[in-house]
């Protein structure tokens, strides 16, 4: 296998890395803008000007187009395209997803894909959309298993090949799937067939696919959402462990008159300003960008400029140790992306074990912050605390006479030693005034505490206005006034 992925920092389940393949090094997570050689509003070179390190294009295109076969064949891809940058090629099995048959075979077009120097190929897999009932997601899954088989074998030594993980919208077919895409030695794994859940906002399912597939696919193994997307989705997907993304959204975007944003997209059309620092917008009123000739190239430009520079901030926050953060902003800017940040929550124990030990801050960001991996890990470190026969566990910060030990309370964590109060997450938690959610969360941490000391006596120091919920979550602790 020449693609080789090294990983240099995680956080939650997200990693930036090292995407070696041949001689061209890409930092992940990477966006790969989608160029069509016939449509090409953006032109590769600058592309790399704004910031991509690295494109995709599809070479069942490229095979079909006169204009441009024998030009790949002869001179490459990299030089038609003029681009020197890490190129992927996608083998048409999107194209087979929307019109039912392509004219080639699996063969054929990873030879093409071989013979036109792409640095990453993709073998001819069958995309099962989600509406598709579990007979034929598995029938389409052996498929692609004995396309990827074959691939191997086509290719030998020299393998570039990426190992797309299929299942339709079944976890087990999708876990399965990836598991043994790693087990043939696949080390770049697209998870595909995902576009028509993006587009129709179905997150929670979405979710639900991606953290199934993750489960079989090997940590080690540098994994590609085909097809998105958005902005505003990046850092979830990177969150739940993505590295690489695609995106015909600039251009799809723009031939709408649609503006990109982090948090969403607006229409150009309704825009009184450009609230974005790329040279685009910094050089064009609303109206000016409406006007001009080439307004949908302009606002491709700015679009691709919103999207390379949110991955880039997304690789930053794995850097700080503050994706969390990001996750629940983007997750806020529409209600089904909230969903499905609540779905990928609901998978906080496997994602627990993947998070890194010590991050930079814990800011409270509302009641989802309480189910977060941080959380569940204190909460389980609280069962090895050693105590004393007799503790008062001190919820208005008080301390008190005649116990062994007082401990101290930070909602949604719960009880801590002093001598924890400057590490993290206890020291570095920022919170709001306490709210219900975070205490329940808090008295979580404290009922776990206590069923896993039973010879402790515990006492409850508590603020008048949070007896009734520290009740109503512990019955029949003793709180001492
Ligand atoms: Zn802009």
């Amino acid at each position: 296998m020449v693609i080789h992925f090294e990983i240099l920092e995680e956080d939650i389940a997200g990693r930036t890395g090292r995407l070696k393949v041949g001689e061209r090094v890409v930092r992940t997570p990477i966006l790969l803008p989608v160029v069509n050689p016939h449509l090409q509003p953006v032109l590769p070179k600058e592309m790399k000007a704004l910031g991509a390190e690295g494109l995709i294009t599809n070479a069942y295109i490229f095979s079909r187009s006169e204009e441009f076969r024998d030009r790949a064949l002869a001179s490459g891809l990299h030089e038609v395209l003029g681009f020197d940058g890490l190129i992927m090629t996608d083998s048409g099995a999107f194209q087979l997803s929307v019109y039912g048959d392509i004219s080639l075979t699996n063969g054929e077009v990873i030879r093409f894909q071989q013979d036109i120097g792409s640095d990453i190929i993709v073998p001819l897999d069958i995309p099962t959309p989600p509406s598709a009932d579990r007979a034929t997601a598995e029938r389409d899954l052996s498929v692609t298993m004995s396309r990827l088989g074959e691939a191997l074998a086509l290719c030998g030594e020299k393998n570039n090949v990426a190992g797309p993980v299929q299942g339709g919208i079944f976890p087990d077919l999708r876990e399965r799937a990836g598991r043994s895409v790693g087990e043939m030695g696949f080390s770049f794994c697209p998870i595909g067939a995902v576009v028509p859940l993006m587009e129709s906002y179905r997150y929670r399912e979405l979710v639900q696919v991606v953290m199934a597939a993750k489960k079989g696919i090997p940590s080690s193994s540098c994994v590609h959402l085909f097809g998105a997307g958005h902005p505003s989705m990046f850092a979830l997907a990177v969150a739940m462990g993505c590295d690489v993304f695609d995106s015909a959204a600039y251009a799809l975007y723009a031939r709408e008159g649609r503006y990109l944003t982090p948090s969403g997209s607006a229409k150009l059309q309704e825009m009184g300003e450009l609230p974005c620092a790329c040279h685009v917008c910094r050089s064009h009123t609303a109206e000016e960008l409406r006007q001009s000739e080439e307004s949908e190239r302009l606002l491709a430009i700015h679009n691709l400029s919103v999207s390379l520079a949110e991955i880039a901030r997304v690789r930053q926050a794995i850097a700080d140790g503050v994706l969390f953060e990001l996750v629940d902003e983007r997750c806020r800017s529409h209600p089904l992306l909230l969903d499905g940040y609540r779905a990928f929550l609901r998978h906080g124990e496997a994602l627990e074990k993947r998070d890194r030990v010590s991050k930079r801050r814990f800011f409270y960001r509302g009641q989802e912050s309480c189910l977060r991996t941080e959380v569940i890990r204190y909460h389980a470190l609280l069962k090895r605390l050693d105590l004393p026969s007799r503790v008062v566990i001190s919820l208005d910060g008080t301390g008190r006479e005649g116990f062994d030990l007082t401990l101290f309370f930070k909602p949604p964590f719960g009880p801590y030693h002093p001598a924890l109060c400057e590490t993290f997450p206890i020291g570095q938690c920022e919170l709001p005034c306490w709210d219900n959610e975070m205490v329940s969360a808090g008295c979580r941490g404290m009922r776990v505490l206590m069923e896993s000391h039973l010879e402790t006596e515990f006492s409850v120091t508590c603020p008048p206005e949070w007896r009734d919920l520290l009740m109503s979550e512990l019955p029949g602790v003793q709180v001492i006034p």
